[in-house]
């Protein structure tokens, strides 16, 4: 989907005028580009029209040329369609908070009760118990209780023999015991949706009363995702939806059409097999990584986590104002040194997720230091005033650092347009964005 959509755009990207033909074949682009990603047709059709519809009337936005005005409707519209904004987990009033995991095998229903249940241990102290409920897959049990031991979270079972009926009783008799705040139950799953596990999730769903029923969907099964979410909804009017396995390449399509055809919420991404990998779904990232535009909110959240809030906010502000200085540079150095591998993280950053040149990138941690070193020998006004840095300076600062001159030179240029990119971005500023894009 990613690739096509950004054909369709990127042809307008260059343009500065859109013309009644240009539109015409973007929009037949995009509606490719949607039924190819097993978008549902009739969504597709709503979607192609209200954009159309939008763009017929819109005003000139100020700052913004009509191909970039179309790019951002579609944007609006494909944020729309998944639900404009994330939605919470339902809480019960009274513990516990019950939550039944259902999906097909191999969705990732286990591996997602582990993360969830880590989070919510992580972030609000909760104290979680899982119930192992799948007495079909073999090992499915053992699955379970390995992660509890994992995440240090206990894990009710009672073999394979036992009915799911009988287990989600008394895990939640457990629960109640162990004054647990949240149930999981990890619930079977089967290659495809048949009656005797329809029949038995339902009869589940009625015994624990569930607050929510997480549908989890793996997105890299296109159009089957789909067909896998309706079915489970229709019997069992999920609350719900995760969509795993989205650091695959696919992403996008399953998102979109779920969202559409069952009416209900994505509530959280799977992005990874470790248990921290998985993250809020929210509806605007989704859309601009859609789009192709990175998906720099989710770079930035991920260096909140890893580092002082308040100084990513400073930082935030400081590339708005464009007085990010090489004080800044440093710390954000050493902040994205302890985020992991660096080329992952570029590939986050908006027009670099496919960009080519990237494709190959290795950054070295030695050149990080040496960046580094070349910081450390200005001066305190050297960092905050960077245009102090006149030829004599830069040879000072090359001998200082032990590195050749031409490698001050690059740096600090590097640096003025990192610093120029950074404050089109975090102004909104499309054609920042367009030149990274271009770049
Ligand atoms: P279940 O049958 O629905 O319980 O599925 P599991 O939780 O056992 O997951 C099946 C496989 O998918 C396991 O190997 C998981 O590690 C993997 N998996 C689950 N979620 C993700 C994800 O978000 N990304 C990736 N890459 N793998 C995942
Ligand atoms: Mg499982």
């Amino acid at each position: 989907l990613t690739e096509r959509l950004q054909n369709a755009l990127s042809g307008l990207r260059r343009k500065g005028k859109v013309t009644d033909a240009d539109l015409r074949e973007t929009m037949r682009e995009i509606r490719l580009a949607l039924l190819e990603a097993d978008v549902n047709f009739t969504v597709v059709k709503d979607f192609v029209r209200n954009v159309r519809e939008k763009a017929a009337g819109a005003k000139v936005l100020e700052g913004l040329n009509p191909a970039q005005q179309i790019v951002s409707i579609v944007n609006d519209e494909l944020t729309a369609m998944m639900g404009e904004s994330e939605v919470p987990l339902n809480v019960s009033d009274k513990i516990p908070t019950v939550i039944m995991m259902v999906g097909l095998q191999g969705a990732g229903k286990t591996t997602t009760a582990g993360k969830l249940a880590l989070k919510l241990k992580s972030e609000q102290n909760a104290r979680p118990l899982m119930i192992a409920a799948d007495v079909y897959r073999p090992a499915a049990i053992d699955q379970l209780k390995t992660l509890g031991e994992q995440i240090d979270v206990p894990v009710f079972e009672m073999g394979t023999d036992a009915d799911p009926r009988d287990i989600v009783r008394q895990g939640l008799a457990k629960a109640a015991e162990l004054k647990s705040d949240y149930v999981f139950i990890d619930a079977a799953g089967r290659l495809q949706i048949d009656e005797t596990l329809m029949q038995e999730l339902a009869d589940v769903k009625e015994i624990a009363q569930p607050d929510e029923i997480l549908l989890v969907v793996d997105a890299m099964t296109g159009q089957n995702a789909v067909e896998t979410a309706e079915g489970f909804n229709e019997r069992l009017d999920v609350t719900g939806v995760v969509l795993t396995k989205l650091d695959g390449d696919t992403r996008g399509g399953a998102a979109l059409s779920i969202r559409a055809v069952t009416g209900k919420p994505i509530k959280f991404v799977g992005q990874g097999e470790k248990t921290t990998d998985l993250d809020i779904f929210y509806p605007d990232r989704m859309a601009s990584r859609i789009l192709g535009m990175g998906d720099l909110l989710t770079l930035i959240e991920k260096a909140q986590k890893d580092f002082d809030e308040k100084q990513a906010a400073e930082t935030m502000e400081k590339m708005k104002s464009n007085t990010f200085d090489f004080n800044d540079f440093i710390d954000q150095m050493d902040q994205v040194q302890n985020m992991g591998p660096i080329e992952d993280l570029l590939k986050m950053i908006p027009g670099m997720a496919n960009n080519p040149a990237l494709a190959n990138v290795k950054v070295d941690p030695k050149d990080m230091a040496h960046l580094k070193a070349i910081v450390m020998s200005m001066t305190p006004a050297e960092r905050e005033n960077p245009d102090l840095l006149n030829p004599s300076r830069r040879r000072r600062l090359a001998a200082g650092a032990g590195r050749p001159i031409v490698e001050v030179n690059r740096m600090i240029k590097q640096f003025n347009e990192m610093k120029k990119m950074m404050s089109g971005m975090m102004n909104g500023n499309m054609g920042g964005m367009e030149q990274m894009m271009n770049a």
